[in-house]
């Protein structure tokens, strides 16, 4: 059977930080203000897969409390979700996903977090897609003090229509 899922994350953008996307540092003067490594895209596909299998969310696997997760990599997470997956005998169907940013344009950066995202994951590139829009000026995305993600994941699982 099908199962899907659905994934947000949001966070503040702060000069002076690392700006990290799908697992691709993006260059940029600010980054995510965040316990771990601030990756919005991994979090979103993070509780995206996690949402299909019922598994709850990213913080009840990864407590944001307490030092074990501080500036972890994203990868990390990644991996954690698709062990679960593979441990019911499932697999990824495909990903897909919105970044919303103003700036700087990520664009250039899409392959790249595809295959990042895919290598975390042990999938293939091509069941993970990475979306970037901006908020056209409008709200605290448009003013550049913070970025999100949305994410749908498609997860098979073996069992009962
Ligand atoms: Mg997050």
């Amino acid at each position: 059977m099908y199962r899907i899922g659905e994934g947000f994350d949001s966070h503040r953008l702060e000069a002076g930080r690392n700006l990290r996307i799908g697992c691709v540092d993006v260059a940029a003067p600010f980054g995510s203000l965040a316990h771990s490594d601030g990756d919005v895209l991994a979090h979103a596909i993070v509780d995206a897969l996690l949402g299909a299998i019922g598994e709850g969310d990213i913080g009840r696997h990864f407590p944001p409390a307490g030092a074990k997760w501080k500036n972890a990599d994203s990868r990390v997470f990644l991996a954690e979700a698709a062990r679960l997956i593979a441990d019911r005998g499932g697999r990824i169907a495909n990903v897909d996903s919105t970044v919303i940013l103003e700036a700087p344009r990520i664009s250039d950066h899409i392959s790249a977090m595809r295959a990042a995202l895919a290598h975390a994951l042990g999938c293939d590139a091509t069941a993970i897609s990475v979306k970037a829009k901006t908020a056209e000026g409008l709200g605290p995305i448009g003013a550049g003090a913070a970025l999100e993600a949305r994410a749908v994941a498609l997860v098979w699982l073996p069992g009962a229509e």
